[in-house]
């Protein structure tokens, strides 16, 4: 990776927690962090266009290599110029490492040293990752920040297993390193380990040794209590050097965001905001809210008079409530547009909190006013 495409410019950290602000520099343009990334797993966030992710704030956008490998095939994307252009996304874009993905699949897959192998879920077909296969197929996608193949551990797991499938992530992620060859991508290591200390320490260890341009921290989010999860994230963070990005991954309730951004975490992205839009439930400043209550059948204030997004500019609550209960697609794009704008407004008032070292304050007041933070 060219440094000169790629870096991050760190420009304060707070005061009193690890949270830090920054420009992540890419060759598709710079973005601030700590950040929200929205999730488009078929090259497009669901209902909206990149133009409305543009006004909403979006900077790094994802997109899924195993979902664009199956359909419609990382070479159409490449023939279309790469997934940037493939789906005209004006700014940086992240591609995972198909994992997770790979690995829920439990009961047709087969893991080796060499790779898994699994089955096509729309024709059957036999498909084999390795880590060199998943980094062709991301440097054929073309994001600017892509992930070595990693394994997911479930949680919770005994240590033996997590002991082998960590180790074999390290291997991984050197074949990976080794396979990749375009200079205008960042390919991050992803820290597994489960909730095991001391596998946690040696992957980042390991993998900081390899001196890869970012990291990702996985497995965490997937049914772990709370402090597990923290816990999980300062293990991995204690042993990364601080000059580069990290990244975690997944992870979708506002007290976890925050909280990864208070242990010094940069980007974080989930598809939560925007499934959940499309089934009426929005994030308000004054909680979750489900818009086809029948409160809000005649309720003619806005959703949040606190959000400056095209939704809350326009339109009321009855209205949104009217779409929801005739399912109209209309609905979906605004309730959408709103829940994006909403986690993207908070990593803005965390980067303005962290920047006048009062993050922890900011991190307190929203999620008190947010209510219970795991519901959404
Ligand atoms: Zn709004």
């Amino acid at each position: 990776m060219d440094s000169k495409l790629f870096s991050l410019e760190i420009r304060h950290i707070d005061a009193k927690t690890g949270a830090r602000y920054g420009v992540l520099h890419t060759p598709h343009g710079d973005c601030e962090v700590p950040m929200f990334m929205p999730v488009g797993t078929n090259a497009t966030v669901k209902c909206l266009s990149p133009e409305e992710l543009k006004e909403a704030g979006s900077g790094v956008v994802l997109a899924n290599t195993y979902h664009l490998h199956l359909r419609p095939g990382e070479e159409i994307v490449k023939q279309a110029g790469g997934v940037q252009k493939f789906m005209n996304y004006p700014g940086p874009m992240l591609t995972d490492s198909g994992g997770f993905q790979v690995f829920s699949l439990q009961k047709t897959r087969k893991i080796s040293e060499q790779g898994v192998e699994f089955r096509n879920i729309y024709n059957g077909d036999k498909e084999f990752f390795t880590p060199e296969k998943v980094i062709a197929i991301e440097e054929a996608i073309g994001a600017d920040i892509i992930m070595s193949f990693d394994e997911c551990i479930p949680y919770p797991v005994d240590y033996e297993y997590a002991r082998k499938s960590t180790e074999r992530t390290i291997r991984w992620a050197k074949r990976g390193l080794a396979a990749h060859h375009r200079p205008d991508q960042a390919l991050f290591g992803i820290v597994q380990g489960s909730s095991f200390r001391d596998l946690r320490e040696k992957c980042a260890k390991e993998l900081a040794a390899l001196d890869f341009p970012g990291y990702s921290i996985g497995g965490t989010s997937i049914g772990e209590p709370k402090d597990v999860c923290f816990q999980m994230i300062e293990d991995a963070i204690r042993y990364l050097p601080p000059e580069k990005p990290r990244y975690l991954m997944g992870v979708g309730s506002l007290d976890y965001l925050l909280g990864g951004v208070e242990r010094g975490v940069d980007m974080m992205d989930c598809v939560l905001p925007t499934r959940i839009a499309r089934h009426g439930a929005l994030m308000t400043s004054a909680g979750r809210i489900n818009i086809r209550n029948a409160k809000y059948k005649d309720d003619f204030s806005p959703l949040d008079s606190e959000c400056d997004c095209y939704t809350c500019r326009h339109y009321t609550k009855a209205y949104l409530h009217h779409l929801a209960m005739t399912g109209e697609e209309f609905g979906k794009r605004l309730n959408s547009l709103h829940n994006i704008r909403f986690l993207i407004r908070v990593m803005e008032g965390a980067r303005k909190a962290i920047q006048e070292d009062r993050f922890l304050e900011y991190e307190q007041m929203i999620l008190a006013r947010y209510g219970d933070p795991r519901g959404f």
